[in-house]
């Protein structure tokens, strides 16, 4: 059932998942388009995510945001001072401001980063997880990874793992997506695209997320004259994804459009996805255990299995 609506009020609004935005021409979302968005929005009883470009919108578009309950995803490049006190996620494209921003508790942030970017950078992560709540690192070119990546990976999630343990050990609990997500979760969290949450791009027209929109104007579902179509919805749905059922990484994001990019099925990922999430899943079962040795207050959580697999491809054969 869809719970939330994303709304791009640009084509240049900021992009803060796996995907690139390739629009650099500003393009407006209607104001008429934006009323009915929120009229539809409040019909089927959404959640709205307002996803802003890094320019100041008019006066008339800011009162319609604020006529109803919403999020704010903003860039980290954003000027507005009022803005951005209001916003409730903060993109970062690359790691270019990162290290002089002032980041603070109470925001949740999102770092996009090329692999590469990561494995040179990852170390000022630990300074930056002293200071927020929350902290998402998103990899933009996961299909990319090789078996010396995934090594490389392996490495980037001890060392962070080390100083979460560190901060939980003084009492703080900030969250980092890669591996404190799993130890809290007791089942799949994935992104939801297509199923709990739909998009609504500047065209007026229903997209799966914005990826899809991003990629092809021309893969609407809908568009708010004659509402949501999506075709063969149940393929967005976890009962529908043939390897993604059997799975324990309830972190994994699970992205639909990677899966369609990679596999050409939006129900079924790629080798290299399933292989990064579990990485992140065996590095937050050790980060629990230790975590647990100190003694540190965690909220019951069921112990994470150990497992020797790292695609569950590979464990077909026990799914019979
Ligand atoms: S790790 Fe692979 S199988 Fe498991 S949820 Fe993620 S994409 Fe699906």
């Amino acid at each position: 059932m869809v719970q939330y609506l994303v709304i791009l009020l640009d084509d240049t609004s900021v992009s803060y998942c796996h995907c690139n935005n390739p629009y650099k021409e500003h393009r407006l979302i209607s104001l008429d388009d934006l009323r009915n968005g929120i009229l539809y929005a409040m019909k089927e009883n959404l959640m709205i995510q307002f996803v802003y470009p890094d320019y100041d919108l008019p006066e008339e578009y800011k009162e319609k945001i604020e006529s109803i309950d919403h999020h704010n995803i903003v860039s980290s490049l954003y000027f507005d001072k009022l803005m951005f006190e209001e916003s409730d996620v903060v993109v970062f494209q690359d790691w270019s401001s990162v290290s002089n921003y002032d980041f603070e508790p109470g925001k949740a942030y999102v770092i996009k980063t090329t692999k590469t970017d990561l494995f040179d950078r990852y170390c000022s992560l630990k300074e930056i997880l002293g200071k927020v709540d929350r902290l998402n690192v998103v990899i933009t070119d996961v299909e990319k990874f090789t078996d010396g990546d995934f090594e490389s990976y392996k490495k980037v999630l001890s060392e962070l793992s080390a100083e979460i343990e560190k901060l939980y050990v003084a009492g703080k609990s900030p969250q980092l997506n890669l591996l404190t997500d799993r130890m809290m979760l007791s089942e799949m969290n994935n992104c939801g695209a297509g199923e709990t949450n739909i998009t609504l791009a500047p065209n007026g027209k229903f997209y799966v997320c914005p990826a899809f929109y991003y990629e092809n104007e021309a893969d609407s579902v809908g568009d708010l004259d004659k509402g949501l179509d999506i075709k063969n919805k149940q393929l967005y749905r976890l009962d529908h994804a043939p390897i993604c059922r059997h799975c324990d990484a309830w972190q994994c994001k699970r992205c639909i459009w990677l899966n369609r990019k990679t596999t050409l099925e939006v129900n079924t990922p790629s080798h290299e996805q399933c292989v990064i999430a579990h990485l992140e899943r065996n590095a937050s079962r050790e980060l629990l255990n230790s975590i647990r040795k100190h003694g540190t207050f965690l909220p019951e959580q069921d112990e994470i299995e150990k497992i020797d697999y790292l695609d569950p491809f590979d464990k077909r054969a026990d799914w019979q």
